[in-house]
């Protein structure tokens, strides 16, 4: 299994068949309209008339639970029948119809199960989408990259790119460079425009789901008012949904890994920033504002050093990429980045590991406070740092277990992320995905 990236920037993976598991046993209703609580609405519009459209009435119901199980089908990629009443909140009797009667008119098809399972029993028979021309794009803007993938609705990653460019402060040109790649790689992949059916795209900063925008100042100074969904869309005609990209790692740790068996987590990107995507229930936190999960800027030290949020003692002025290089300065000689610490600290250099040592033991507190409130089965432990794998996941878990209530602390696993350098990447695919609209 290959899901790190290559040096190559144009690559073909099909990273579902492989990695991803045929078995995904878990409730999973990311952040979708058409969930339980809708469906209850639904039913209580029926009781109280018809509505517009048709709405409330039986034909209109039948017909959302049709579209609901064809975005499950969507957003999974393959799923037992009982799998999808567990993740709609539908009944198995309501499934079995609607499945029936997608099965019928070819719109879904039963795959024959394989190998036992750990029962030694008939494995449920998993469901796919019919193999179709349909596809979907992410867009992932990093502070100094963008990376732009097109994939099938199979799960199927079938070429993607990458260019360097300093996306901070040349907003204009990244948008420009994206839509170009998004040129090429439908090109690579021989996927026709029409055909795609969503793109997500990320950012590297907070956003302003009301507005489109990114909702700060300091962190993507060149974005400051541009409506980013809208640019996007005057440039490729095309639906878009828009992520930060901690919340975008959490979307592709839930889709397909180290939370897709779990619909509580927390998941923490550590890298140049330190941000939280909460999945909660099953759905995204996103917050009032859409800056849920902003952790790196959680005070730890009120009189501590000056943060760039303008707040002082922020755990990113201790834990962050650029805290841990200052803290250990120079290499005999040799200026470091984040990459050549984690290294040094791999093969045994004190100093390094100390300072990733310290930075665990401080997200630990930040994230101890994380727990006490929301409570998580997991804390996946994502972006640059995890790396440094144990160095930096041990103390996190002592800090956890000393500053957060008992119940809490020893219900909580904390893991390191599978996806690294593609987590938003992937993440774009698995909202865009999310996000489209079945048939
Ligand atoms: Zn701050």
């Amino acid at each position: 299994m290959t899901l790190r990236p290559s040096a190559a920037s144009l690559t073909t993976r099909r990273f579902v068949k492989t990695s991803m598991g045929r078995a995904l046993k878990f409730v999973q209703t990311l952040d979708k309209p058409g969930g339980p609580a809708i469906m209850a609405s639904a039913e209580m519009a029926g009781k109280n008339g018809p509505k517009k459209d048709g709405e409330g009435t039986l034909g209109w119901l039948r017909e959302r639970n049709r579209r609901r199980v064809l975005e499950v089908l969507r957003e999974q990629g393959q799923i037992s029948q009982a799998e999808i009443a567990r993740t709609t909140g539908l009944s198995r009797t309501t499934i079995s119809t609607l499945v029936a009667e997608l099965k019928g008119s070819g719109l879904v098809n039963e795959l024959e199960p394989r190998v036992p399972d750990a029962r030694g029993g008939r494995p449920a028979a998993q469901l796919v989408l019919p193999a179709s021309q349909e596809a979907v794009l992410g867009i992932d803007f990093g502070h100094s990259h963008v990376q732009v993938a097109v994939a099938d609705l199979a799960h199927s990653v079938l070429a993607e790119r990458r260019c360097e460019l300093d996306v901070n402060h040349q907003a204009i040109q990244a948008l420009d460079a994206s839509a170009s790649m998004a040129v090429e790689v439908l090109e690579e992949a021989h996927v026709r425009r029409a055909d795609i059916v969503g793109v997500g795209i990320g950012i590297p900063g907070p956003v302003d789901h009301a507005r489109g925008t990114v909702g700060s100042a300091t962190i993507l100074p060149g974005w400051l008012g541009l409506r980013i969904p809208q640019e996007i869309e005057q440039r490729l005609a095309l639906p878009v949904a828009i992520e930060n990209d901690a919340n975008l790692g959490a979307l592709a740790e839930r889709t397909w890994g180290a939370g897709r068996d779990c619909s509580d987590f927390a998941y923490i990107k550590a890298a140049t920033g330190i941000g939280a995507g909460l999945i909660i229930d099953g759905r995204l936190l996103r917050g009032a504002s859409g800056t849920a999960g902003e952790i790196g800027h959680t005070t730890l030290d009120e009189s501590g050093a000056l943060c760039y949020c303008g707040n002082r003692g922020c755990l990113e002025t201790v834990a962050s990429g650029p805290a841990i290089v200052a803290l250990v300065g120079h290499y005999n000689g040799e200026p470091l980045t984040l990459s050549r610490v984690i290294d040094l600290a791999l093969h045994g250099d004190v100093r390094c590991r100390r300072a990733i040592s310290d930075a665990g033991r401080e997200i630990g507190v930040a994230v101890a406070g994380l727990c006490n409130l929301i409570n998580p089965q997991r804390v996946i432990i994502g972006g640059l740092l995890s790396g440094a794998g144990e160095l930096l996941l041990q103390p996190i878990r002592d800090s956890i277990r000393r500053h957060a209530v008992l119940a809490a602390a020893e219900s909580v696993d904390v893991v390191a992320a599978v996806f690294v350098e593609r987590a938003e990447l992937l993440g774009t695919l698995a909202l865009a995905l999310q996000r489209a609209r079945a048939a």
